[in-house]
């Protein structure tokens, strides 16, 4: 169930409906209201309230309408907001904004492309110069990384930020990088357009909520979880907008599955299914899907007659040199050839891929 804020309710008509949301719904998280498109909404699982508490809650004074969504995510979901989701990137940092999402008609998809690592200074600035002559609008770079192995190397940390900000002043995109801990996320936030929360971090429900709450308004990216489901996902991006911050990028990244001869499996089929299930944008990740640097053009060209709304691709000057994931990684050459398909694609299918279908 989500219930609408009249915009004129008086503060104590808001206490009201607040005081009886919590008698109502004991056993559900503290109850605070998002604002999505303007509008002032509180969600919760509507099945969990008696009919009479329903007809209290839709007689309260400051409540506008009340809409039931049946799936376990809510605000998230297209059967609340029907129009897809658009999102402003890099306005508040002064970089070229871009808008990642359909609902304007702007041309998608968006480039997001860069090093897997933030390795040194000259790695990264080479590495943005040459992303940005490819054609890509964002530049992405992991700062703190999540790696498999402790003796694997783990990112620059802080130093990795101030030479993404420096990088960022240099070209002019906005850039992307993971935060790993909910601690982190004001620190990350600081120098960051797009915080990025990794798979093996989707269902760290402290990091989403911290997300959704202490980000400042910053997008947040959403990696598909390892092996998650797309309910498990999208139940991950609900944490997120529920705590507060409606901005949420979809990732497909791959999944787990049997065979060693790719890293993951990229499950294209969830991106027209999630446009149906959800309002949010989403992208693709066919570096992280694939693993081996070979199929990255082909799955570009797929995702976005899948419908996606944007791809990020690892770039490494020097891939086979790479600290991190080097044997996906393409040369600022090669990008410039997936992002010349893109927009071809793009104007071959009118603009926005399957997005039209499902509207
Ligand atoms: C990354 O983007 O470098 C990364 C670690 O991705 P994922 O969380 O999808 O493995
Ligand atoms: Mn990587």
């Amino acid at each position: 169930m989500i219930i609408s804020i009249r915009s004129q309710a008086s503060s104590e008509e808001r206490a009201h409906l607040l005081a009886l949301l919590g008698r109502v719904t004991e056993h559900q998280r503290p109850i605070t209201p998002t604002i999505i498109d303007g509008q002032e909404v509180i969600a919760l699982d509507g099945s969990q309230l008696d009919a009479q508490a329903g007809t209290l809650l839709r007689q309260e004074p400051a409540v506008e309408r009340v809409v039931t969504v049946k799936t376990p995510y809510k605000l998230v979901s297209r059967s609340f907001k029907t129009e897809g989701s658009s999102i402003l990137v890099g306005a508040h940092s002064g970089s070229s904004a871009v808008t990642i999402g359909s609902a304007d008609g702007s041309p998608s998809p968006v480039i997001i492309a860069g090093p897997c690592a933030v390795e040194n200074r000259e790695q990264l600035l080479l590495t943005a110069k040459a992303v940005r002559a490819a054609g890509a609008q964002v530049l992405r770079g992991g700062a703190f990384k999540p790696r498999t192995s402790p003796y694997q190397f783990q990112g620059l940390g802080l130093e990795g930020l101030r030479l993404l900000a420096e990088a960022r002043e240099m070209t002019g995109m906005p850039v992307i990088t993971e935060v790993m801990e909910p601690a982190l996320v004001e620190t990350v936030a600081e120098y960051a357009d797009i915080l990025q929360i990794g798979s093996r971090n989707m269902q760290n429900f402290p990091l989403l909520l911290a997300a959704g709450r202490h980000s400042q308004g910053r997008p947040v990216m959403l990696k598909r979880g390892l092996s998650a489901t797309i309910d498990e996902w999208l139940l991950a991006a609900e944490y997120v907008v529920a705590a507060g911050n409606p901005n949420v990028i979809l990732c497909e990244r791959g999944i787990r599955s049997f065979d060693p001869q790719t890293r993951n499996v990229l499950d294209l089929s969830c991106v027209p299914l999630l446009h149906e299930l959800t309002h949010l944008p989403v992208i693709v990740d066919p570096s992280h899907a694939t693993g081996r640097r070979e199929l990255v053009p082909s799955m570009s060209r797929a995702a976005i007659a899948a419908g996606a709304e944007g791809l990020i691709l690892e770039v490494h000057p020097d891939p086979n040199s790479a600290l991190c994931d080097g044997r996906q990684s393409i040369t600022g050459e090669e990008l410039r050839g997936i992002v010349r398909e893109a927009r071809l694609l793009e104007q071959m299918l009118g603009g926005k891929g399957s997005v039209s279908c499902v509207a």
